[in-house]
């Protein structure tokens, strides 16, 4: 289930904002799906009301093997496949707490805990999407956590700090979004993580980035403990909308609905491609969640 198309085309776009912003930048090579890991995760270290199934729903390999580009006209699919978080890679439900402070661990949990819910958003900034889905976020008061590309948030300070000024949280989702980072070394997964930070913060003019999420869940205990260092979590997620793949607003919908029960961490995406499904399943979902009793809260850091 080869899916380049995607993948490659906003890897094209990072790689070619990375060129022309810092004048060459190695291209990203995306071989191989992703890896990270399987099998039943950690148990959730932290405290939720709600059940966690132990075995979640991104606990499977994303299966996304990337291949040669394809061009790929507007509209054209997204690319961020992000099946799974490689939470199998975090092992200790409570992990040593980095330098910062921050602990290495794969978050799943919520920070109010209870019956809550974090919104998370991977892939942009998009000039097209993410200031609509700005305004369905704001429309419904839910804060949510955007998972930056470093190079696209470079190219459109604006647009981040627009993210920060309606007070949702920064991600770090490194430099060219290789989802086998996780196989190549320790300094490269460092500046993958560590350059797109820099990007990140630098464009949003003073807000930190709390947050890492390795693409395509290609965690490792090297870029895990770098993060945490640097004062970012890692972020996994619990529900995958594999809204890139623009299933239908109502798959979407679903989907969500279905897999709530594997916990907390809602994964969309407002890059790669259209994203209009994603917007109006927001449209849906959030006052939905509201009628249900839960509540929007940050990841935990
Ligand atoms: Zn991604």
């Amino acid at each position: 289930m080869a899916r380049p198309t995607a993948h490659t085309r906003r890897i094209a776009i990072a790689t070619a904002a990375a060129a022309v912003l810092t004048g060459g930048v190695a291209a990203a090579v995306f071989l191989g799906s992703d890896t990270s890991a399987d099998g039943p995760g950690p148990a959730l270290a932290h405290s939720s009301a709600k059940s966690h199934a132990p075995g979640r729903s991104d606990d499977k390999p994303g299966g996304r093997p990337s291949g040669p580009a394809r061009p790929s006209g507007p509209g054209g699919d997204d690319s961020a496949p992000d099946g799974s978080d490689g939470s199998a890679d975090a092992t200790g439900a409570a992990g040593p707490p980095g330098s910062g402070g921050i602990s290495e661990t794969i978050d799943h949990a919520t920070e109010s805990g209870g019956k809550s819910v974090s919104i998370t958003i991977d892939d942009g900034p998009s000039p097209v999407w993410t200031p609509k889905i700005l305004a369905v976020l704001k429309q419904y008061g839910v804060k949510a956590t955007f998972c930056m590309i470093g190079p696209q948030a470079k190219a459109d300070p604006a647009m981040v700090k627009k993210v920060v000024a309606d007070g949702h949280r920064l991600c770090d989702h490194t430099v060219s979004h290789d989802e086998a980072m996780n196989k190549k070394s320790v300094d490269y997964q460092s500046t993958e993580v560590l350059d797109a930070q820099k990007m990140i913060e630098d464009a949003a003019g003073g807000a930190k980035v709390q947050y890492f999420r390795a693409p395509g869940g290609a965690f490792t205990p090297d870029n895990r403990h770098i993060a945490a260092a640097h004062g970012m979590r890692p972020l996994g997620w619990n529900v995958d909308t594999k809204d890139w793949k623009q299933p239908g607003t109502a798959t979407i919908v679903n989907t969500v609905k279905r897999e709530l029960k594997n916990g907390p961490i809602v994964l969309f995406h407002d890059g790669g491609g259209s994203r209009g499904q994603t917007v109006a399943a927001l449209k849906e979902l959030l006052p939905w969640l509201a009628e249900e009793g839960y509540t929007f809260s940050f990841p935990a850091v």
